[in-house]
């Protein structure tokens, strides 16, 4: 490995030795850019990675609410403004229980990446809470939401930093957030994006993560192997947003989906999942996915969800969380002659399944890449807002699409130019890389 490069990961190791994910992240992206930083000196002299890294600000305060029974509780709330040297900070809000430090600096450090591939102007940002959604009433979310932002108004803006929903934050939690920051301040402007489309929200970007994951999925599979979805059995994880809508692509496609998960378990349903019964248990219900097979009989549900991986299948889209699918899964996906796996969720795959699946020649896109759908419909959120505008749906459609396509050629082509051709993970990191330095660089010490 390049000295400097080991220098910052080993500076990174002394001083966070217990942000594992982060670490995680920063061990897959640094070593990747080997080539950017042999190839521009100015990198090293102006100490870019260091800054790259380390987050411009990180913000965090108590949130303290009240629930239906009149008690008061507490929960820890956070804005991580990772970089914004190519555009005001921008990413997602993530309320579950396992939300810390680390997870959320792995969700910038990645999402700064992310941004710069979509060629949109967005810095890159995370934040969220440890609030567990689940369970709670509607009342107990908007109080939640309305005192999260009672702190988080003074640190966002328009040409500031604009968040978005992510695991936990969809269309109410982006509502209550909208709300109360125009109560907070009396302003209405897209200071949010995600928002309903009956006040300044976007056609599309319910969803444009998961259609995104599958234009993108479908052009590496045209490009890198001359084929495509049609008859392929696929496995997505979760039944979340981004799965609930990858797995509406794979469809229109003309693939069949034969199983999703939640965070319990997963079911397998051999003849196709059945979509609107997941979107009515998930989305209009928010139940469990073990409810499916109380309608659809024929179907199994099995507790746990690492289970999914052992069944066979041509594609694997990972939707639902971090190292979901370890190297065991990844080997069992091997076996069972898997041609591609491309990540919806953040960081679903560990650095050994990672590391498998490119050895293998299995297809694999890494979430910054072939999730990007959804910050780029945000981007375009932003734009009609400036613009006091709103696209239709295919307008937006058709341009989410270009965009993956773009992604997948970008990533595609650096990964050839750094002779490791079709190493999807070094071209997404060493191309998103190379916008954000040269405008550091340019911008000066900050
Ligand atoms: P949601 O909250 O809508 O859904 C998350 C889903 O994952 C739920 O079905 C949840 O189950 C399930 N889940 C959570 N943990 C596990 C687990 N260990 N095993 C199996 N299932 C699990 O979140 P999103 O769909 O928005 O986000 C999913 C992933 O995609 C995250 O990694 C997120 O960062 C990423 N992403 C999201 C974007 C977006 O636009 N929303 C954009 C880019 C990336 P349960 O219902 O039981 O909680």
């Amino acid at each position: 490995m390049n000295a400097y490069i080991e220098k910052v990961l080993n500076g990174l190791k002394e001083r966070y030795p217990d942000q594992k994910e982060f670490l995680q992240a920063a061990e897959e992206i640094l070593p990747s850019l080997e080539g950017a930083v042999e190839a521009n000196p100015l990198i090293e002299r102006d100490n870019i990675l260091e800054r790259f890294v380390e987050p411009d600000r990180i913000i965090k305060f108590r949130v303290a609410w009240v629930d239906d029974q009149g008690k008061v509780q507490v929960n820890r709330g956070y804005r991580i403004q990772a970089n914004n040297a190519i555009g005001p900070y921008k990413g997602g809000l993530r309320f579950h229980k396992s939300v810390n430090e680390s997870v959320l600096k792995f969700l910038a450090l990645e999402q700064i990446l992310k941004n710069s591939l979509t060629g949109l102007p967005m810095g890159g940002g995370k934040g969220g809470s440890n609030f567990d959604p689940h369970g709670k009433s509607d009342g107990e979310v908007m109080r939640f939401c309305q005192a999260f932002m009672q702190e988080l108004y003074r640190h966002v803006g328009p040409d500031i930093d604009v968040p978005a929903g992510d695991i936990g934050v969809g269309a109410r939690e982006v509502g209550y957030l909208y709300g109360e920051y125009k109560r907070l301040t009396g302003r209405y402007e897209g200071v949010l994006t995600g928002k309903g489309l009956s006040f300044g929200g976007s056609l599309i970007r319910t969803q444009a993560t998961g259609y995104g994951l599958c234009y993108f999925a479908a052009k590496a599979l045209e490009v890198m192997r001359g084929d495509s979805f049609k008859g392929k059995k696929v496995l997505v994880s979760g039944s979340g947003n981004v799965a609930i809508f990858a797995a509406e692509k794979v469809t229109q496609l003309g693939g069949t989906v034969i199983a999703m998960s939640d965070s319990s378990g997963y079911v397998y349903d051999p003849k196709g999942i059945d979509l609107d019964l997941v979107k009515e248990i998930k989305l209009n219900r928010r139940g469990r996915i073990s409810e499916y097979v109380e309608v659809r009989k024929e179907a199994k549900f099995e507790q746990g969800c690492a289970g999914i991986w052992k069944l066979k299948c041509d594609i694997a889209l990972p939707c639902a969380t971090q190292n979901e699918l370890d190297g065991e899964a990844a080997k069992a996906l091997i076996a069972n002659g898997v041609i591609g796996c491309f990540e919806g969720a953040n960081m679903p795959c560990t650095p050994e399944a990672q590391k498998l699946f490119i050895e293998k020649g299995v297809i694999y896109s890494p979430g910054k890449a072939s999730n990007a759908g959804g910050v780029a419909v945000s981007g375009l959120e932003m734009s009609q807002n400036s613009l006091r505008l709103s696209w239709s749906a295919e307008e937006v459609d058709e341009r989410l699409k270009g965009i993956m396509e773009g992604i997948f050629a970008n990533c595609y082509a650096t990964s050839e130019e750094l002779g490791e051709k079709g190493n999807l993970l070094l071209g997404a990191n060493a191309y998103g890389f190379k916008k954000v330095a040269e405008a550091m660089i340019a911008q000066g010490v900050y």
